[in-house]
């Protein structure tokens, strides 16, 4: 690849769209946000190609595009269905980037992954140790993700959707999440759940957001804490059967909800340690915060698009 060649990286998250363009080092040059919370597939649609434009008018020389987008997603159409953003199902991302691309004669390849598989990447990319061992990354924030790392290699199953994390059942009798499935751990853990499970369980405050339930948990509000506790106590149990069906002993967590809240955190930890004993192969396992933040995941989507040039 050489220095005046440019890569989009764009990652669709639960609220927001991101699209940053990088340089050969995948060196960010510049990322622009889209909002995508309850609005329409047309108008999100108008601003994705107001932006691809505006950066294609930065730098042309665009050879190559990835994108990280929650899952499910269709690695061969390019398309994405994200559980979160009800607008977008089968939404043709891809077809409307290169189109938009096309525009300026840029003509690149294109690829996508799911998001935890970006964050992961990322993840590698900063942290070289980790193309020496096996690490599972988790992430909490509006929905629960998660990636397996083998030697610095991120698996991404035979669909792309490996990691799917967030829809793992860890309550075979529980009741139905928002996918269709019973018991899913993000129906207990993901960020926006659990401002649901906030309300059933007695809290009157307005809850807009998970800031203000973990405001409401730190000043000690006894139902906002219970809330807490039992999201971090479901996405403990999951992150347990992961590293026990994989014999993965290094956790790495991200995400929103995660990262902004101790209580959360110090919760997921103290009940990964206590529902491991059983199994003595896992009990020296190590668990930290990620390098970055959820952003990663667009860093991700251009390392993407750089691998996918450098291998085709
Ligand atoms: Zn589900």
């Amino acid at each position: 690849m050489s220095l005046d060649q440019y890569l989009l990286g764009v990652d669709v998250g639960g609220t927001k769209i991101t699209i940053g363009l990088y340089n050969a080092k995948c060196e960010l040059q510049k990322s622009n946000r889209i909002d995508s919370g309850n609005r329409s597939a047309t108008d999100i649609e108008t601003d994705v190609r107001n932006t691809i434009s505006e950066l294609a008018k930065i730098q042309s020389l665009i050879v190559s595009v990835g994108i990280s987008s929650a899952g499910p997603i269709d690695l061969q159409r390019i398309e994405i269905s994200p559980v979160n953003i009800p607008a977008f199902r089968k939404f043709p991302l891809g077809e409307i980037i290169l189109g938009e691309l096309a525009k300026f004669g840029s003509h690149p390849q294109i690829a996508i992954q799911g998001d935890i598989i970006g964050m992961a990447r990322a993840e590698v990319f900063l942290d070289p140790t980790l193309s020496e061992t096996t690490a599972f990354l988790v992430n909490a924030g509006t929905g629960i993700g998660g990636a397996l790392i083998d030697k610095g290699k991120v698996l991404t199953g035979d669909t792309g959707n490996s990691g799917y994390f967030g829809h793992a059942s860890v309550a075979f009798a529980g009741p139905i999440c928002n996918c269709g499935a019973f018991g899913c751990v993000e129906y207990y853990a993901g960020g926006a759940a659990m401002l649901l499970r906030g309300k059933e369980n007695g809290i009157v405050t307005p809850l807009s957001d998970f800031a203000t339930l973990n405001s409401l948990a730190e000043s000690g509000n006894i139902a906002a804490i219970a809330t807490i506790s039992s999201g971090a106590t479901a996405i403990a149990q999951a992150t347990v059967n992961v590293m026990l069906i994989n014999d993965f002993t290094k956790v790495i967590v991200t995400g929103g909800v995660v990262l902004s809240s101790d209580i959360f955190y110090e919760k997921m930890v103290s009940e990964i340690a206590s529902r491991i004993q059983p199994h003595a192969f896992l009990l020296d396992f190590q668990i930290r915060k990620a390098l970055l933040d959820s952003s990663s995941a667009e860093l991700g989507a251009a390392l993407l698009a750089r691998e996918v040039l450098l291998t085709s």
